[in-house]
């Protein structure tokens, strides 16, 4: 009997709990479905693809699953970058774009409630209509869903003024592994009643439970926007003119780095004149104030950097952010790549870009390098087209290696997923791996949530 013949009768009883058209078994869906941005291929595909449309369909799934232990892949959009949506041989993917609902936007409490499918950025723009807005915004935001933020506790271009994905969340609607549903959080600011589940929950990676509703935090449309540009001679004068902004006790709303070679890559995809061998500072605050405090940003900027400037130009500054988001798919252009995630205390933030120069140089591995500066949190990219693989894999050991020495971490927003759990015990340390195996172990006893993720 063939794997598939094995797993029809199994197949067929989740059919009968689930509405028509909920379960795709086709190649092509499969195939589709096994893998994420990060490119990862686990071994074999997944037995189907369910595309629940509503919470009491994923809790049927879920029960169904514990019944046949069966693994279950929660999944969004599939632009994760660390494997944690792959899946593999035997397991069965929950593609959660179906419930994909804005339910409610409260502005008096500042607050939307939402299916886990939602859009980032469809969340952001229907919250404008109300003056209000969704601050999480990972440079996927047109692509990524919530549920996926949620699981990853993704970060982006505003987190270094409001904060990252659980910062935004006050309350999830959950389906444990047995099929449970339950609610976590609350709609207020404040609340300490019992253990935080909802935090445990959001980064998750959806090994713990998967979410299939969220209540949100909203902020105010800023009054204002300014934004700052400048160039600078190296990567190091770069980060360390980032720091010198924070440690001057600015607040921006966006503090982004990119590196001579990223700047150049993207320069291609736009098809726009190079800017040569300089590193990039892009800058803005918001608010009341901002207008005054961009200028004592570029102020800042200006001490060190080749040419800096300033703009009020909304356009203008909506193209900057357009070319900082383009950096990631500028760079996939030039081949097979290997991106990576780290971040360290932001006093050593010019220590790790130096660094990370001197790797590529002692290595001959080319590393593009951008970074959510204002959080410390770099992207090394790594080009994995090389002569010698044994010198791509030593280089990505190095860069997790110089994270760690500067006080940092292995993921600053990616998740571990399926790429980086040899490297986790390196950071938390056995006893808190440990304890995490058992908190998994507590929510999911059998196992069958996204096995081989996140820990
Ligand atoms: C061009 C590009 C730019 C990016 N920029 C950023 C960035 O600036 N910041 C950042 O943090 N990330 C960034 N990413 C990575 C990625 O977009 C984020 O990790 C995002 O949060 C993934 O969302 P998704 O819907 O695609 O989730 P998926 O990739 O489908 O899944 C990611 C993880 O979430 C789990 N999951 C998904 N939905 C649920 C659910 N409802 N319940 C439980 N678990 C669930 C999956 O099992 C998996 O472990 C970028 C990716 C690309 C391709």
């Amino acid at each position: 009997m063939t794997a598939q013949q094995e797993t029809a009768p199994a197949l067929d009883a989740l059919r009968g709990a689930l509405g028509p058209g909920a379960i795709s078994t086709t190649a092509d869906d499969r195939r589709r479905a096994s893998t994420d941005r990060s490119g990862h291929l686990p071994d074999g595909l997944p037995r189907a693809v369910v595309r629940p449309r509503s919470a009491d369909e994923v809790a049927a799934t879920l029960a169904w699953a514990g019944t046949h232990r069966v693994p279950v892949v929660p999944r969004g959009a599939g632009t994760g970058l660390a494997g944690g949506a792959t899946a593999g041989d035997g397991s069965v993917v929950l593609d959660l774009t179906r419930l994909n609902r804005i339910l409610e936007i409260r502005p008096d409490d500042a607050l939307a409630v939402v299916e886990p499918g939602v859009i980032t950025a469809d969340l952001d723009l229907a919250a404008r209509a109300h003056g209000l807005r969704y601050a999480p915004d990972p440079a996927s935001a047109d692509l990524s869903t919530i549920g996926g933020n949620i699981a990853t506790n993704a970060g982006g271009l505003r987190c270094v003024k409001y904060g990252v994905t659980r910062d935004a969340v006050l309350g999830l609607d959950v389906v444990l592994a047995d099929g449970t549903r339950l609610r976590t959080g609350r709609e207020t600011v404040k609340g300490v009643a019992g253990y935080d589940l909802t935090s445990l929950i959001t980064g998750s990676e959806g090994t713990l439970a998967v979410v299939v509703g969220a209540t949100l935090r909203l902020q105010p449309v800023p009054a204002r926007t300014g934004t700052a540009t400048a160039h600078f001679a190296s990567p190091h004068a770069a980060a360390a003119a980032c720091a010198a902004v924070l440690d001057a006790g600015l607040r921006p709303s966006v503090l982004e780095f990119l590196d001579a070679a990223t700047l150049e890559a993207v320069a291609r995809l736009r098809g726009e004149p190079l800017a040569g061998d300089a590193s990039f500072v892009l800058a803005q605050t918001d608010g009341f104030a901002a207008d005054a405090e961009i200028e004592a940003v570029g102020a800042i900027l200006r001490r060190t950097a080749l040419r800096a400037e300033v703009t009020a130009d909304p356009v203008a500054a909506e193209d900057l952010l357009r070319t900082r988001r383009q950096a990631l798919p500028a760079i996939e252009r030039l081949g097979r790549v290997l991106i990576e995630d780290i971040a360290v205390p932001r006093s050593r933030l010019a220590e790790a870009a130096e660094a990370l120069t001197a790797l590529s140089a002692a290595t001959g591995v080319r590393i593009f390098t951008f970074a959510h500066a204002g959080d410390g949190n770099i992207h090394p990219i790594v080009l994995a087209d090389h002569a010698d693989p044994a010198a791509v894999r030593a280089a990505v050991g190095e860069i997790f290696r110089l994270a760690l020495r500067l006080g940092g971490t292995i993921s600053g927003e990616h998740g571990v997923g399926a790429l980086k759990r040899a490297w986790l015990e390196a950071e938390v340390g056995a006893p808190a791996l440990a304890l995490q195996r058992r908190v998994k172990h507590a929510f999911d006893p059998l196992g069958v949530l996204n096995p081989g993720k996140a820990l």
